[in-house]
Parts: C-alpha cells; structure tokens; sequence
C-alpha cells in the first residue's frame, strides 16, 4: 500500500497537519503560456458595437418571462457558522469557498441565499444552532414557500440540477434519506439533515416544537444522546444531534408526521463524500451536469471531516484534499460559462477553454445555466411552459 494514503498514517488533527501539502499549484511548473512582452496587453479582441450587439441580444430575448421563476415556489437558502473564527485557521478558507459555491447554485437558479454567524439562542449552540434560526427566518419571511438549509460543509457539484419541485407539492418535509432504514431500522443514518428542505408551514413549526427539545446543550442534550443511542440503531455514544432527533421522531410517531415527509433518494440532495469524490472524473468522462444522482451529484457533503474545527472523524489530508476537488468539480461548471476551467480538480488555476471573440453574444451557453431561454427547455415538466397571463393560452411550448 502507498504510505501516503495508508490513512492509518495520517493525521486527523487540523494543528498538526501541514498546509503546504495540499498547494500543489504553488510549485511553478514551467508550462505556462508566456506573452510576449513587446506586444501592448490587450485584455482580449477589440469589440467597437456592444452597444448594438446588447440591444439585438435584448430584442431577442425580451419575449421570454421570467423562467427561472415560472414553475418553482419561491426557495431561501440558509446556511451559516459560528459566530468566531474557525478552531484552525485553513477552516476559514473553506468556509469562504463553501458559500462563493452556494451563491453560484443560489444566482443561477433564482434562490436567495441568507448566511447566518450569530447565536441566536446561546443553549442551541452547534449543529442545534439550525433550529432556532430557521424558525425565525419561516417567520419573518412569510413570502418564502420552502427554507432550504445546507450545512457550511457541503457543496454544490451540480450547478445545472434544478430540483424536482412538483414531487414536493404534497409534501413539508424533505430529506436525503430511505423509508426503510428510518421506520423499520430507526437506522442513525437513516436520512440526513445536512440538506433539507421546509416548508413555511403550521406543520413546519409544530415540527420544530417537536425537534428541538432534546437541543439544549450541557445535561439535557447529554441525557438526550444517551436515548438516541440506546434506541437507533448503529449510533455512537454522543450528545444529542439533530439528525438522530428526527430519525427518532419520525420512527417513534410515524403517524403523526410521515405523510409530510419525503425521503428523498431519487438524486443527492445530499451526497456523502466518502462514496463520490473519488469518482470524479469517471463521472466527467461519462456523464454531464444536470442529472443530481451518482452520476453526477448534486450536493456532495463533507459529513465528519470538520473542517472548521480542530479535530476530524477523517484524515485531514484527504478533508481537505477531496473539499479542493469538490469545489473545483463544482466550479468548473461556473467557469465554463465564461469560457475558462481548473487545471485540473487538484488545481486552483485556471486555464481557458475558448479563444475570445468579438461577438461574444453568439457563445452557446450550453448547460443552459446563464440565459432563462435554454433553462426552459431544460426544465420542462410539462408541455406548456408559460401560459399567457390571465387568458390560460400556452405561449411557450417545450420543443423537444
Ligand atoms: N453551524 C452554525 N453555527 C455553529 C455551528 C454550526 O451555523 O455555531 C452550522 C454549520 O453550517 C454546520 C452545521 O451547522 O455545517 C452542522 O454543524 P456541525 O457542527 O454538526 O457540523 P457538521 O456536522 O456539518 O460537521
Ligand atoms: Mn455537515
């Protein structure tokens, strides 16, 4: 076995892990293209009619609503972390990463987004800090239909998926997760509360009376974990966590909540790590974004490394290693819109992928990611998509 990836040999302790390990790309490797230094920099070729070239691509479009929003409930994205630094420095650095990552998911696809660092309630400190935040924010944002939270350790690797909204029209509640492993196994691990959406709902708030009583940090959730582990199956010993609350819940009541709840394994709403980042690039040789599921995950969720924290379940080394590669995968995508991608998923450079034009209007966008015209065809769940405003008349029709 390679002894540098015998993770017996590696470290999970952020003080003692060297950074240098993981920058690769500060190794000059001579291949860079040079200019050549008598030639003026030109920032690329010379346009004169943007002017013009703007106003014809407006005309173009104009006839086309506003798809992003057309089909979908209107979604705030929540996400956040503590109110100090990290416990190791690098941990800031992927915080940063982890929300540029959110906000590009979040623009292309018309979610707002609401990052969070203050304790709302000083007794549902850590991963119960959710709690009393999103309730606050289903409260004050009566305008929002569903509050999507996702944990400052997982990233999108999917920029195209568009979630399948109409599954969810009957539904509060959706997790990553199996109905079997939650209510015949009470499996731990049974559905996942890294990414999860709520509905802004009278049920969602009983739902959170009902989830957050086993939060409160020192002897209540001591006690709580105690429960947890005796009742779920595969739990370590530990405090109280948000995720084995509600496994315990919905395995204990059933009846009460289930109907709401959708356990969702149709795609990755949350993907874990372990089983995706080495699979990359067999991905990228056969198959494309927009699907979400194995073959191209939508979320990938760094569960257990702590990367902002001083110690993980994993080495350091292959945590942040496997973030670099998620973020660039994920990235890359975001890139190739405007014409560039990493180096490679190891990289933090850039190359380009297309020579500048000067016309740049006429550059296909074809993951369908930057203009709605593309997103709609994409997206269609139904023939019609677009009915004329008050007469029912289908205006837009999906092509193929
Ligand atoms: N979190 C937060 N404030 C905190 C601690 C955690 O908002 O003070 C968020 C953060 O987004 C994190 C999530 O809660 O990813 C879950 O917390 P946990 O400590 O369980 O980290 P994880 O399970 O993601 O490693
Ligand atoms: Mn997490």
């Amino acid at each position: 076995m390679d002894k540098n990836n015998d993770e017996s040999t590696l470290s999970n302790s952020y003080a003692e892990f060297d950074i240098t390990k993981i920058l690769a790309d500060d190794v000059d490797d001579g291949v860079e293209f040079k200019r050549d230094v008598n030639e003026v920099y030109s920032l690329g070729p010379k346009i004169l009619i943007w002017d013009e070239q703007r106003s014809e691509w407006s005309k173009r479009n104009q006839d086309f609503p506003n798809f992003i929003m057309a089909n979908k409930p209107r979604v705030l994205l929540v996400t956040g972390s503590s109110p100090k630094p990290c416990e190791n420095p690098i941990g800031d650095h992927y915080l940063l990463k982890s929300i540029k990552n959110k906000i590009d998911y979040c623009r292309l696809h018309g979610i707002e987004i609401f990052y969070n660092m203050a304790l709302l309630d000083a007794e549902m400190a850590g991963f119960w800090a959710k709690l009393p935040l999103i309730r606050k924010l289903l409260l004050s944002h009566p305008e929002v239909e569903f509050l999507w939270w996702m944990d400052s350790d997982a990233m999108f690797t999917d920029m195209a998926f568009e979630l399948p909204w109409e599954r969810y029209k009957d539904s509060n509640f959706v997790m990553h997760g199996w109905n079997e492993m939650v209510y015949d196994q009470k499996n731990w691990i049974g559905l996942n509360t890294g990414s999860f959406l709520l509905r802004n709902c009278q049920w969602s708030l009983d739902l959170l009376d009902t989830w957050a009583p086993m939060g409160p940090k020192g002897k209540i959730r001591d006690e709580a974990g105690k429960i947890l582990t005796r009742e779920l199956k595969g739990r370590p010993v530990f405090e109280a966590d948000d995720q084995s609350a509600m496994v315990y819940i919905l395995a204990t009541q059933k009846e009460k909540w289930g109907d709401k709840v959708y356990l969702e394994n149709g795609y990755y709403l949350h993907g874990y790590w372990g089983i995706l980042v080495d699979r990359y690039e067999e991905m990228i040789e056969h198959y494309h974004p927009g699907l979400g599921d194995h073959r191209w995950p939508l979320v990938t969720h760094f569960v257990g490394c702590k990367p902002c924290g001083k110690f993980g379940d994993y080495s350091v080394e292959r945590c942040l290693k496997q973030m670099d590669r998620a973020f660039n995968f994920g990235d890359n995508q975001i890139l190739k819109i405007y014409g560039f991608t990493h180096k490679s998923l190891a990289s933090r450079r850039v190359k380009r992928v297309r020579n500048e034009t000067s016309n740049p209007l006429e550059t296909l966008d074809t993951l369908g990611l930057l203009h709605p015209e593309f997103k709609a065809v994409k997206w269609a769940a139904s023939r019609c998509w677009a009915t004329l405003y008050d007469k029912g008349e289908c205006i837009w029709e999906v092509v193929n």
